[in-house]
């Protein structure tokens, strides 16, 4: 009998989450490419295959990754597919039960099963392809997953359930990645990792985030060095350092904290208090004055009481951080804060978040407003509606603020440079004008 060939055509990669695991999706569709294999990412095409790269970090992520599975384990049954592969965080943690609730998917994969997704396609995972990744976001930039896994035991976290023990890459295939990169156009480097400043310490037994920096400094072409997710319990503060000495480490750091009540930090097992924290921030604007800081914080973890987030609200208007992000606790299962009731109700939560990112807008709008009349050197990222819209250093794709240049008076490209005066701001965002010369 004949086995029917998957066609050559198309196979659309669904990526759903964070930045890590459209790193995933990129060195899944690099792979599919150099078998002549026609990759869409993304798209709402119809496609002979789809894989669907899941998230299942909270719980609204992971509803919207089973959303996703169904709705396109619907058109494989209108026949409108004709293959339906899922991998990637939720298929890893819980692979036996989705089997049984969703069978119209033809196979699952965890995070570390790319070889075996391949050969569904018959074609074998080429080593020789780390490093030369197709990227899907904007050319002029891209992320760097340094490491994966985490050997963190935060109690609310589910990730090293689905990533597994920390696994830093060689200084040398990093190097050789961003190389790649920057042959391709990329002048932006987004370092991620689980755990970014655990970097070396499982491969080469002490930290070497800082001799990564100096020699991804060194590639010709790459402008900005960008650094995400750091746990602050016992941060490298050489990095610090690296970021004054180096012109193209971004003077921004991504730290997520999750709180400031030294009751809560304690049982989320977070390995520092509140004065080591304020310690730290204060060193990393000491040594880097203009040190543009974004954290997140996790809401509503079981106990948390008025007073904790009293505390936490304080922290953060001492603080003055420069970016805040904020989630809303989620009760993961096998996580060790599984085993305590998940005591806090919706709507408690929800009105705790609200009440911390009214707290942090106000932050925000002063800081912009202390940036009019200043003039950044300004990455341009798109052209939408009638603004160029662009980023200082002091931001990161996606989640920070942009700033807009009116359109119809200027001509800028993707990917330039320019020095931008800001004339002025929102909450968010600036506006601003090009400065010639
Ligand atoms: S350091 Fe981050 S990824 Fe690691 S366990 Fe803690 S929250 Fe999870």
């Amino acid at each position: 009998m004949k086995t029917k060939q998957i066609h050559k055509s198309t196979v659309n990669v669904v990526t759903l989450g964070c930045s890590k695991n459209l790193v995933d999706s990129e060195n899944l569709i690099t792979q599919l490419e150099a078998n002549e294999i026609d990759v869409s990412h993304d798209s709402n095409e119809l496609s002979d295959v789809v894989v669907v790269n899941t998230c299942g970090f909270i719980d609204l992520a992971k509803e919207e990754s089973i959303n996703t599975i169904l709705q396109y384990a619907e058109l494989k049954k209108e026949e409108k597919i004709q293959k339906l592969y899922v991998t990637g965080c939720l298929s890893q943690r819980y692979k036996d039960n989705l089997e049984a609730e969703i069978p119209e998917v033809d196979a699952y994969f965890g995070t570390v099963e790319l070889p075996a997704l391949l050969e569904k396609f018959e074609i074998d995972y080429q080593h020789e392809l780390v490093g030369q990744r197709s990227i899907t976001t904007p050319a002029h930039y891209a992320y760097l997953k340094i490491s994966e896994g985490c050997n963190r035991t935060c109690s609310f976290c589910a990730i090293p359930l689905m990533r597994g023990k920390h696994i830093s890459r060689s200084i040398e295939s990093l190097v050789t990645e961003a190389k790649n990169l920057a042959k391709q156009g990329v002048k932006e480097l987004m370092l991620i990792a689980q755990e970014l400043t655990y970097y070396g310490l499982d491969l080469y037994k002490e930290r070497r985030l800082a001799e990564l920096l100096d020699s991804l400094c060194a590639v010709d072409g790459i402008e900005w060095i960008r650094l995400h997710y750091a746990y602050p319990s016992k941060f490298p503060t050489e990095i610090f350092e690296v970021m004054v000495r180096q012109p193209k480490i971004c003077n921004y750091l991504d730290i997520p904290l999750q709180h400031a009540s030294d009751n809560v930090l304690q049982h989320m097992r977070r390995q520092i208090t509140q004065a080591e924290q304020r310690a730290l921030i204060n060193t990393a604007r000491q040594i880097v004055p203009d040190i543009g800081i974004r954290t997140t914080m996790l809401i509503g973890y079981p106990g948390e009481t008025e007073e904790d987030f009293d505390i936490l609200c304080n922290f953060v208007r001492d603080m003055k951080f420069e970016r805040l992000g904020v989630f809303l606790y989620s009760h993961e299962e096998d996580t060790r804060a599984h085993d305590v009731e998940d005591d806090i109700p919706a709507d408690v939560k929800a009105n705790r978040s609200n009440r911390l990112m009214e707290i942090q807008q106000e932050i925000s709008f002063n800081k912009n407003s202390e940036k009019v009349g200043k003039t950044f050197k300004v990455l341009i990222d798109r052209k939408e509606g009638g603004y160029f819209v662009g980023r200082t250093e002091y931001d990161s794709p996606e989640v920070d603020n942009e700033v807009l240049i009116e359109a119809k008076d200027n001509y800028l490209r993707q990917g330039d440079f320019v020095m931008i005066k800001i004339t002025d701001c929102e909450d968010y965002d600036l506006y601003g004008e090009l400065v010639e010369g």
